[in-house]
């Protein structure tokens, strides 16, 4: 097992530093693929051994080789973020059929919440295509339980859908798309995701009016951040905090 796990962080890595490029660039309506990754200052294209992820930032004391300027740490954050999630995924829920659903899904969770933190926004270009590879490996990976993954997509939708028009100004569109997103690839363990979305981004809000004052919460976090964070926490433990719902309050 630890050969897959350290497999899967090498890939977390390596994703990571192709989901900073589309942090970077999408929102900006930039390609994705083309150029190949250049300094954010300078322009310089990046040579392969300046562009290892983590390492490289760290070789170079996290400056641009040509030009000196400061290169963020969320760069290098991003990679080893990317790999831990991608490890404790194959670590926690093993290395099955299942990951074809939770890496993409921890991928596009980090993608996402990335550009909602810089842009406050949740960009349909990933949101769709995410929605639509969602439900195509679920009827694939796992036949049985697609009409429990329908129903989980449409209900948080619906559900959303609600808040949103209840309270216009917590929520938005985005959010009630990546939400039913969500429900297509976690199934019936959207629900402790949400949970856990609705409760950090309620306990963060508060410190953050506590702090600052209640002027404050407008440029808090955007909900989408929240929402991943539970996104997270449903593909790591869904199960096993339902299982904890039910057996100590059904029974
Ligand atoms: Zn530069």
């Amino acid at each position: 097992m630890g050969a897959e796990i350290a497999a899967a962080a090498l890939l977390g890595a390596l994703i990571g530093s192709f989901l900073n490029v589309v942090i970077h660039r999408l929102p900006r309506g930039d390609s994705v693929l083309t150029p190949g990754s250049r300094c954010p200052s300078c322009g310089e294209p990046l040579r392969a051994f300046d562009n290892v992820p983590v390492l490289s930032w760290l070789l170079l004391r996290g400056r641009c080789r040509s030009c000196g300027t400061r290169i963020s740490a969320r760069y290098p954050a991003v990679e080893l973020l990317t790999a831990t999630g991608f490890a404790v995924v194959v670590a926690v829920r093993g290395f099955d059929d299942g990951l074809w659903l939770e890496l993409p899904f921890v991928a596009c969770l980090i993608a996402l919440a990335g550009i909602d933190l810089d842009h406050k926004l949740l960009p349909n270009k990933i949101v769709y295509p995410m929605a639509i590879y969602g439900l195509v490996a679920s009827a694939v990976v796992d036949t049985g339980a697609l009409p429990e993954h329908l129903l989980a997509g449409a209900g948080v939708l619906v559900f959303l859908l609600l808040a949103v028009l209840a309270y216009p100004s917590g929520m938005g569109m985005g959010d009630v798309k990546l939400g039913g997103t969500m429900g297509l690839y976690l199934g019936v363990s959207v629900v402790p995701a949400l949970l856990t979305a609705f409760l950090t981004g309620t306990v963060f809000g508060f410190a953050v009016i506590a702090r600052e004052g209640a002027q404050a919460r407008k440029k808090a976090v955007p909900f989408g951040i929240f929402l991943a964070v539970g996104g997270l926490i449903g593909v790591l433990a869904g199960p096993e905090l339902i299982d904890l719902y039910e057996s100590n309050f059904l029974n």
